[in-house]
């Protein structure tokens, strides 16, 4: 496998895909409260929104979009499974219908695409013909971006995880490792949408850094190259840390997480309007919208190994 450090930076449309936790098979449960990219990126966007996703833990509509990006992920994934030679675009296309047949029976999923009649097939995108022949295209522009048959993984799907000095434990999966012969480290994150535009490329790369933190934190290695591949326009973003930015951001985690922690011990996460407020799903219980959220479970979050400072109920 060859570590490549080529420089490939392009401005274009924003993914405007909803946020989403990974739901990958054999998933652990963390031992008690951690910080993930996403739930990070959450309590920065909107602390409101942190709080409906982790502390009451409300359901939320899958997307085909978001479906559609897990779908690409697991197919990507199976593809290492094959040896080199046969990890063609022919092959990857016929990883797409299995990968779909054991994701669709995932709760929510085969309830977005509506049943046609009987004997009609829409290739309309918004249609199960379609959506499958657009997730297909994106497998096939993943061979644009690199040569499946000189890489072998050093990890796919891998759970990574450090507890910081501090106690904060850091937690995330990256879609692929590579390890070189030198023992430089390559984070590889694929992405079903369009390159960010140059003001989201930090909040791009925000997780890459994470999981650069927690390889270095866990391996004493800064990954020589953070490689963000965007399947939608066939380009890719890369970029190489360094030890004193890796320090930077893990403080700027530990300030995340004090925050955090003061609010669930307050009870107090305040809604923080802004464009992501078009693809949440908590509109109705938002006071930014007119709603009302409901009473902060102060239970389940101590019952889930938060500090609250909140009354809890006595029972026994
Ligand atoms: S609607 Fe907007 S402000 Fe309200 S919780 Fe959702 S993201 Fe936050």
């Amino acid at each position: 496998m060859t570590v490549t450090l080529e420089t490939q930076q392009s401005a274009g449309p924003v993914a405007e895909v909803a946020p989403a936790e990974r739901t990958t098979a054999g998933d652990t449960a963390p031992r008690r409260p951690s910080l993930s990219p996403s739930r990070a990126a959450d309590f920065k966007s909107c602390p409101l929104l942190y709080r409906f996703r982790t502390i009451d833990r409300l359901p939320e509509r899958k997307s085909k979009a978001a479906v559609r990006g897990t779908l690409v992920h697991a197919v990507l994934e199976k593809l290492y499974d094959l040896p080199p030679a046969g990890r063609t675009v022919e092959a990857a296309r016929t990883l797409v219908e299995p990968a779909w047949a054991e994701l669709r029976e995932e709760p929510g999923v085969a309830e977005l695409f509506a049943a046609l009649p009987e004997g009609e097939v829409s290739a309309d995108e918004d249609g199960l013909d379609g959506w499958l022949a657009s997730a297909g295209e994106l497998v096939e522009t993943y061979f644009r971006l690199e040569d499946p048959t000189r890489i072998q993984p050093h990890g796919r799907e891998e759970l990574v995880e450090v507890t910081l000095p501090d106690g904060l434990l850091l937690r995330g999966y990256v879609d692929r490792l590579d390890v070189a012969p030198t023992g430089a480290l390559r984070v590889v994150d694929y992405k079903t949408g369009g390159v960010p535009r140059e003001a989201f490329e930090a909040k791009a790369l925000f997780q890459m850094k994470f999981y650069a933190l927690v390889l270095w934190r866990t391996r004493g290695v800064v990954a020589a190259q953070l490689k963000l591949l965007y399947l939608k326009d066939g380009d890719a973003l890369t970029y190489s840390p360094d030890e004193a930015e890796l320090l930077r951001f893990e403080r700027t985690l530990q300030a995340i997480w004090a925050a955090i922690e003061r609010a669930v011990a307050t009870g107090d996460f305040r809604a923080n309007k802004s464009r992501l407020c078009s693809w949440c799903d908590h509109q109705a219980l938002c006071p930014a919208f007119g709603g009302t959220p409901p009473p902060f479970p102060a239970d389940a979050a101590a019952a889930a190994g938060w500090r609250t400072t909140l009354p809890l109920t006595v029972t026994g």
